[in-house]
């Protein structure tokens, strides 16, 4: 690696160097305490797999760098120089942890591993080393809303036609517009997932419950936020908070998917509106009596499967458990309890690496497996589209004989006209 390149990335590595980050990268004890929190190493007992192991690296380069005692006696400060070497180690370290954070939890200082791996990961975008296929993603999101025009109307085309499948299952009650799109006065923005999973359902509930709502020109998903680049994480979700602002909407409801959720509540910063995930909103309108479910459409035995991004790292716990008692006949809790639920293994783009990383993802969630394979459930539901793809693909791995369903959608087929 050339010096200029070291200097930039040094200064990338900096530009993360606030209180919090410099407390976790000085404090670890080495005590241990977070080995078998990581389902990685839980499943796959290997000394790099553990949580203080994949920090370690990050902690020497900053050593190095950033401390004194690691410039003047390298040795001592057990400091490591930034390297092509260390970048692949950075490489191995951040695309093997899905940032579910259930070592912090674990861990007496509440030392974050999913931010020090926040530092890799934006030294393998400085250094143009990160899975390329999540930059192309992300940028192809920013594209679309710098150049809303060309989308609109293939997009409002393709929402006509989902519109149809809603009338058809569910007679819509909302009048004229059944999948509303660009509604100023909107009290609600909906911001699906590409695809008529994440939309169709969803509208029959808004419908049923008489929300006033409209739909995002914009998906949820941040693959920004997947790659650790901030900047392309900011540009992708200032589509949505422009967009809803212009609408001057009072509530910005995000679809089922964890990371575009915890982006939208905790970097959107003060804004003019609510942010919400889709299950606090189902919760609401069961509370408020806008909506009721039968919960005899669902006799088989039934988990939960708590998304990390939703659930231990933005506190929605409560919320679908409200949910499923109003939906199915036999729920049954994972162990352990939510907070320290086992990670699907897919978050952290992981999932979105497809083929690429099925085979690391299958046999780093063995733990996942058995947890959900414990609770003799017939169903498995969840409300996090990357959750559902890796608990799907883990289903079919470890033949568990389950149905695994969208939360959301279980809702939808359950209202009671
Ligand atoms: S954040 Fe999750 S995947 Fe990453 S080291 Fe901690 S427990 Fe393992
Ligand atoms: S539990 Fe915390 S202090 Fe102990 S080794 Fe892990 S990260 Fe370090």
């Amino acid at each position: 690696m050339d010096e200029k390149t070291r200097q930039d990335l040094l200064k990338l590595f900096e530009g993360k160097l606030n209180q919090a980050m410099r407390l976790y990268l000085e404090t670890c004890s080495r005590c241990g305490v977070c080995t078998e929190a990581c389902h990685v190493y839980a499943s796959m007992p290997q000394a790099k797999y553990i949580a203080a192991y994949r920090a370690e690296i990050v902690r020497r380069i900053y050593k190095k760098y950033f401390k004194s005692q690691g410039r003047f006696w390298p040795s001592l400060g057990q400091s490591k120089d930034l390297t092509e070497m260390a970048l692949e180690e950075l490489y191995e370290a951040a695309y093997s942890c899905t940032g579910c954070r259930r070592c912090m939890v674990y861990c007496p200082f509440g030392i974050d591993t999913q931010m020090i791996m926040s530092i890799a990961k934006l030294l393998l975008v400085g250094a143009h080393a990160e899975p390329e296929i999540l930059t192309m993603l992300a940028d192809t999101s920013i594209a679309k809303g710098e150049s809303l025009e060309i989308f609109r109307e293939g997009f409002l085309a393709g929402i006509k036609r989902l519109e149809a499948e809603v009338v058809a299952k569910w007679q819509s009650q909302a009048g004229d517009t059944v999948i509303p799109v660009d509604k100023q006065g909107a009290d609600l923005l909906y911001v699906a997932l590409a695809g008529a999973h994440s939309i169709i359902p969803a509208a029959a509930v808004f419908n049923a419950a008489r929300e006033n709502w409209t739909l995002s020109f914009f998906e949820a998903v941040n693959f920004g936020a997947f790659v650790g680049d901030p900047t392309r994480t900011k540009l992708i979700l200032e589509r949505i908070v422009g967009e809803a602002k212009r609408l001057g909407v009072k509530e910005v409801c995000i679809c089922e998917c964890g990371t575009a959720f915890r982006v939208m509540k905790q970097l959107s910063g003060p804004q003019p509106f609510q942010v919400s995930s889709i299950t606090q909103v189902h919760a609401r309108y069961i509370r408020e009596g806008r909506i009721k479910l039968d919960p005899s459409k669902n006799p088989e035995p039934l988990t939960y499967h708590d998304p990390c991004q939703i659930a231990r790292n933005a506190g929605v716990i409560d919320e679908p458990r409200y949910i499923l008692q109003h939906l199915a006949s036999d729920y049954r809790e994972l162990a352990p309890e939510p907070i320290y639920n086992w990670c699907c293994g897919g978050g952290g783009g992981l999932v979105a690496l497809g083929e690429e990383t099925l085979d690391f993802r299958m046999k780093s969630s063995r733990v996942k497996a058995e947890q959900v394979r414990k609770t003799g459930a017939k169903t498995l539901c969840t409300a996090c589209e990357n959750c559902h793809t890796q608990l799907s693909d883990l289903n079919q791995h470890y033949q568990l004989g389950l149905e695994v369903k969208f939360l959301s959608s279980m809702v939808a087929e359950a209202l009671v006209p």
